[in-house]
């Protein structure tokens, strides 16, 4: 194990490193600045805390929400590492106390509000100290092109500038536009960064849209079949929140709701009543979720559909952060798209904008609304939909999405596969994916007939196959390398070493294809829970894993701390599969560090081994 790696054990309990995690924290180590791009839940903090750990000095780390500040804190705090905060949460004398602290050295890692970097007592204490690292999180908001900009991010330089020695600068944001992603380095004028964007999916997480006139009944038969869950449940208005909220309080359910009509400290209430899974069910306006950082959160439905899709992403985005299956699941009817339509031409939110200004605003909202829409009524797969919104090419079929799951044949393409690879053939390997697609359709262009493609084999063979489907098939073999294309600008078609099996007649090929018609199917309960924890838990294991939360819970009530920050339901899955027996056992469960140990390893222990 190196050093880091230690670190990574000691302290998180985690024996291995996500992927881009190692690259960034590599990077910051050899004192470059970085700047990794990964989706909610990827596991950003940990690339910034691990190497704060290693360096010399102290670590300063920019946030944005005293709520995302605290849970990080608690975190650290809870795996015995000594971190504090600073914002407007804490009293002035708490505020003091804090800053002496910091300054005799107690503290390796510092959350701040940007807005006090350059307050007079914050830069004498920042110049006072070694500062070796400043992280910024949520680095989005320093981008006027992103949803959550803020003003204050852009004094991050100012403070820079002014200590004698530039501290290593490392940045982490969800959000993957170019804009923002230009607008990141610029503005923190990163020097050459370590950059690494990962991919955008969350295999994690399930997709459905359901359509149906009673969305009630649908929440109601989805919490049935899924008690105890936490889980939150989006409504476009207010109103409808109050709705849900009574019917459900009614029928004796733990819920709680939340949205910008109540009071400040209604809000806080119910927030932590949801955090602390005191209350599991939320039932919010889009107010709620930015730094919610509740790891075990297990299906996200939206009662509404929102309106765009970087809005959906982000708030289904919510459930499962630890990793485990979770659901996304959108209540979708007609009625939405109109309510949505409503909010954009009444949107008031950028009153310093001309009338020119705001139209072009308009289009836009209505574009982006109208490929929600289609998400919501496509047959494709959603998963699939959705990364190619944000520029990223899926595989057609995910298997994990209500479309996939429902609206998906087993088709036998072996004949459209040997059109296909047969006219790349023919043509001696010359031509790119739309020539061979046009000349088996029988396309009559005027390309085809410069290439004389009219007069190959080939060509109008497949006349009767739509071009979508051929596309598809192409785009199959491309993926499953029976054929392959250039790695230039002209992608021309290549054969390769498994072509020959499938024009030989000895390999027929199989895909899955959107059926033709859409099916009033009901969601299948059969979930991919790929190389999870808790799928492999049997009936015992099931029991075990409530009585490890029953101590969980407890324990947070003692510690005052959400019962997921004492462990992840990952972590208790994981128990429950090894069952360990002694310390050495207990310390090889994913997310138990020697701290955690020390502190709880033995009250789970003892109901392991009884
Ligand atoms: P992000 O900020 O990217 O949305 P977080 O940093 O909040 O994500 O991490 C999400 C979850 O993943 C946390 O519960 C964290 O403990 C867990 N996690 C992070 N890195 C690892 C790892 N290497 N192995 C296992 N779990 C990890
Ligand atoms: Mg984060
Ligand atoms: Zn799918």
């Amino acid at each position: 194990m190196n050093v880091k790696e230690q670190v990574l054990k000691k302290y998180f309990g985690y024996t291995q490193f996500r992927t881009g995690q190692e690259i960034l924290i590599d990077g910051i180590l050899a004192g470059q600045d970085t700047f990794g791009v990964m989706p909610t839940g990827a596991g950003k903090s940990l690339c910034y805390q691990v190497p704060a750990l290693l360096l010399e000095g102290i670590t300063l780390v920019i946030s944005p929400l005293i709520s995302l500040m605290k849970d990080q804190v608690g975190a650290l705090n809870q795996a015995g590492i000594h971190a504090a905060y600073l914002n407007s949460s804490l009293t002035v004398n708490q505020y003091y106390k804090a800053l002496e602290y910091a300054k005799q050295g107690v503290y390796k890692i510092i959350y701040v509000a940007p807005e006090r970097l350059m307050t007079e007592e914050f830069l004498n204490f920042a110049k006072s100290v070694t500062i070796s690292m400043i992280s910024v999180d949520e680095a989005h908001c320093i981008s006027q092109w992103g949803q959550d900009f803020r003003p204050s991010y852009l004094k991050i330089m100012d403070f820079v500038e002014q200590l004698d020695k530039r501290p290593i600068i490392s940045a982490f944001t969800a959000t993957a536009t170019k804009e923002v992603k230009e607008d990141i380095v610029n503005i923190l004028k990163l020097e050459s960064p370590t950059l690494l964007t990962t991919g955008f999916d969350r295999d994690n997480l399930s997709y459905t849209v359901q359509t149906g006139k009673d969305k009630f009944a649908a929440v109601e038969k989805y919490l049935e079949d899924n008690p105890d869950k936490s889980g939150i449940i989006y409504c476009l208005t207010r109103k409808t929140v109050e709705e849900v909220y009574e019917k459900l309080s009614k029928k004796n359910i733990a819920v709680t709701k939340y949205h910008a009509g109540l009071g400040d400290k209604e809000r806080k209430e119910n927030q932590d009543d949801f955090i602390y899974d005191n209350k599991p069910l939320m039932v919010a306006t889009n107010a709620f979720g930015m730094g919610i950082d509740k790891s075990n959160v297990r299906f996200v439905i939206h009662y509404n559909m929102p309106k765009n899709i970087e809005s959906y992403y982000q708030e289904a985005g919510r459930a499962g952060r630890d990793g485990e299956p979770s659901e996304c699941i959108l209540l979708y009817s007609p009625q939405d798209v109109v309510m949505n339509q409503f909010f954009i031409d009444h949107n008031r939110d950028n009153t310093e904008l001309n009338e020119a200004e705001l139209e072009v605003i308009k289009e836009r909202d209505y574009e982006r609304l109208k490929k929600m829409t289609y998400y919501c009524i496509t047959n494709e797969c959603l998963r699939d939909y959705v990364l190619r919104y944000f520029g990223e090419y899926g595989a057609n079929y995910c298997g994990n999405c209500s479309n996939c799951l429902n609206q998906y044949e087993t088709v036998d393409v072996t004949d459209v596969a040997r059109g296909l690879i047969g006219c790349a053939s023919a043509c001696r390997q010359r031509y790119g994916v739309n020539v061979i697609i046009d000349t088996v359709h029988g396309a009559n262009t005027a390309k085809i007939r410069q290439y004389r493609m009219n007069e190959n084999a080939h060509y109008g063979e497949l006349a009767k196959t739509p071009t979508y489907k051929l596309r598809q098939v192409m785009n199959y073999l491309l993926l499953n390398e029976y054929l392959s294309v250039t790695n230039d600008e002209y992608m021309i078609v290549k054969l390769t070493e498994k072509s020959k099996a499938v024009m030989e007649e000895e390999e027929s090929l199989t895909m899955k294809m959107a059926k033709e018609q859409e099916q009033e199917a009901k969601v299948k309960k059969e979930k991919k829970k790929k190389g999870s924890a808790s799928a492999e838990l049997d009936e015992a294991g099931e029991e075990l894993f409530e009585k490890l939360r029953a101590l969980r819970r407890e324990i947070a009530q003692e510690e005052k701390v959400p019962p997921y920050l004492v462990f992840s339901d990952k972590t208790l899955a994981h128990m429950c599969v090894i069952k360990p027996k002694s310390k050495s056992e207990m310390l090889t469960v994913s997310g138990v560090g020697e701290f955690k140990y020390e502190k709880y390893g033995e009250r789970f222990l003892s109901v392991i081994i009884v």
